[in-house]
């Protein structure tokens, strides 16, 4: 070939890849554009057109929001809008059927109506969502929020049902966030930011919140095709026993290798799955996953405890034990090497198909953990029925044991209620020798943390346990899988 045919055919080259790029890139605009047209008809405020008691037609509601503008327009000040979503109300609405639910939204009406005085303008926007008028600037309009979470944050009781919601509030204070016709659309986004953030809180709107939306936007829509693209991998992290120093277990965590941005936490997307309906078919993935891992170590020789995170709605759903003991079947692992981590919070919900999951997993005999133990609102008669096993302490104590005497007497008071309900208490996040050793003298039966070993590949894990990879800290090494390997070399 001479030197211009050469040139030609790396021309031609070069053009193809460019236009892959090309197409590529218009492509993933494509997709960004229609998700934000969804995410923009979410937003875009429609009425729902039915009567609540106390409150505004949508109509109406307009029809204030266009006189008071006019009227700060004319003669100065300023006044709020509060966009208010119920954080789990898609979830009592399951649980507990649409009448109960139909009540609830009658009720939560009533309560909105007379938040800020007798007359509170509000409507209902969507469902559960709702937006208020209130006076005053941004100090005076925040203050508003608090009263209505105050309000809503009362028990709805009937009959044999309680139910305790929380809120999302996002406020716009007019002239201050914009244009009054932008101004629903701002407490909206404002709304959406706290629920981006975990939700059950108020806030201001902030110009940057459209950014992070539209970025939260870009990243769900990368998330739909994560899965199918094997962008998944766990990562494992052991738990030791307190005293033995030996690995009993492995806690299986998320990763999202993301071909751009790199390793994704799941405390990025996991809430970005679990708010637009993607932890399902990715918690299926995990499990089956662990499993497979778990069979792969116990061909290996390597017998341990392989722990899952189970979300809230995964706990809803009502194929999720028979999904679990499939897979176990599947990769010839008894279920009672199977721990299901659930937060406090979600296994204190007391509905009655989270209970009837809780009794399931009790009945197939996997092992139930209940994670970050501590932050959430426990009552003992929930916990001693609950068929858990151990309790993790959640790793907020933890860091601050040393320092903190308050810390100090929480951990001890969790690690007593353990021994009392006859549960085993697993420390999370240890990170020094010192809480290692107030661990230990405190009664804890399992250390988890950076101490001992970061959450890492399988097959690193299986590597180390094979002694073909040495890790730095003594304790880890020395007590690594010994039980198992010894097995081998004999
Ligand atoms: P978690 O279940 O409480 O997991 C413990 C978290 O603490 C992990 O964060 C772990 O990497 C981190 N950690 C462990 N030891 C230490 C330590 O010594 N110091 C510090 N600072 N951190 C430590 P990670 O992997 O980012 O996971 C965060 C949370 O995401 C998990 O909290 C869990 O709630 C959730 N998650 C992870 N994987 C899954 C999954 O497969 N499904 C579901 N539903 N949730 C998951
Ligand atoms: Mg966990
Ligand atoms: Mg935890």
């Amino acid at each position: 070939m001479n030197t211009w045919s050469a040139i030609a055919a790396a021309s031609m080259l070069i053009a193809a890849a460019m236009s892959g790029l090309y197409w590529r890139e218009r492509q993933r605009r494509l997709l960004l554009s229609q998700e934000m047209d969804g995410l923009n008809k979410q937003l875009s405020i429609k009425s729902t057109g039915d009567a609540m008691p106390g409150l505004l037609t949508r109509a109406v509601f307009d029809t204030a929001l266009a006189r008071k503008s006019q009227k700060v327009d004319g003669g100065g000040g300023s006044f709020g809008v509060l966009y208010v979503a119920l954080d789990n109300f898609v979830l009592l609405n399951d649980a507990f059927g649409n009448e109960a639910g139909d009540r609830l939204l009658k009720d939560v009406s009533r309560r909105l109506s007379l938040s800020n005085g007798a007359k509170t303008q509000a409507c209902h926007i969507g469902v559960g969502e709702f937006a208020l008028i209130v006076e005053g600037g941004q100090h005076s309009a925040s203050a508003s929020a608090q009263r209505v979470s105050d309000a809503l944050a009362v028990p709805f009781t009937y009959e044999a049902i309680r139910a305790q919601l929380t809120c999302s509030i996002g406020i716009a204070v007019y002239p201050d966030h914009g244009a009054i016709s932008k101004l629903l659309g701002n407490a909206a986004l404002a709304m959406r930011s706290v629920k981006l953030n975990g939700g059950s809180d108020f806030c201001l709107y902030d110009p940057k919140m459209g950014l992070e939306v539209r970025e939260q936007a870009l990243l769900f829509n990368d998330l739909r095709s994560a899965l199918d693209k094997g962008e998944f991998e766990l990562y494992f992290q052991p738990k030791i026993d307190a005293i033995s120093l030996q690995v009993t277990g492995a806690e299986a965590l998320l990763r999202w290798h993301h071909p751009e941005r790199g390793l994704v936490s799941p405390v990025v997307f996991i809430p970005l799955a679990e708010q637009y309906g993607l932890i399902g078919p990715i918690g299926h993935w995990v499990i089956e996953e662990a499993c497979r891992k778990a069979a792969r170590w116990r061909e290996q020789g390597l017998r341990m405890r392989v722990a899952v995170n189970i979300s809230g709605y995964q706990m809803r759903e009502d194929d999720l034990v028979n999904r679990i003991e499939a897979a176990l079947q599947r990769n010839g692992i008894q279920p009672e090497r199977f721990t299901c981590e659930i937060t406090e919070s979600v296994a204190m919900e007391d509905t009655k198909v989270t209970q009837l999951t809780f009794e399931k997993m009790r009945d197939a005999g996997f092992h139930v953990s209940i994670d970050d133990f501590g932050t959430g609102y426990s009552s003992l008669a929930a916990l001693r029925k609950l068929p858990a096993r151990e309790l993790k302490i959640d790793r907020a104590f933890v860091s601050d044991l040393e320092e903190s005497e308050d810390a100090r007497s929480i951990a001890q008071s969790i690690v007593n209620l353990a021994t009392a309900l006859n549960l085993r208490v697993v420390a999370e996040g240890v990170e020094t020798a010192g809480q290692r050793d107030l661990l230990v003298a405190m009664g804890c039966n399992e250390l988890q943390g950076f101490l001992f070993s970061m959450p890492m590949p399988a097959y690193e894990l299986e590597r180390l346990a094979l002694h073909e990879h040495q890790p730095d800290e003594m304790e880890f090494r020395k007590s690594l899988f010994s039980e198992t390997y010894l097995g081998k070399l004999r």
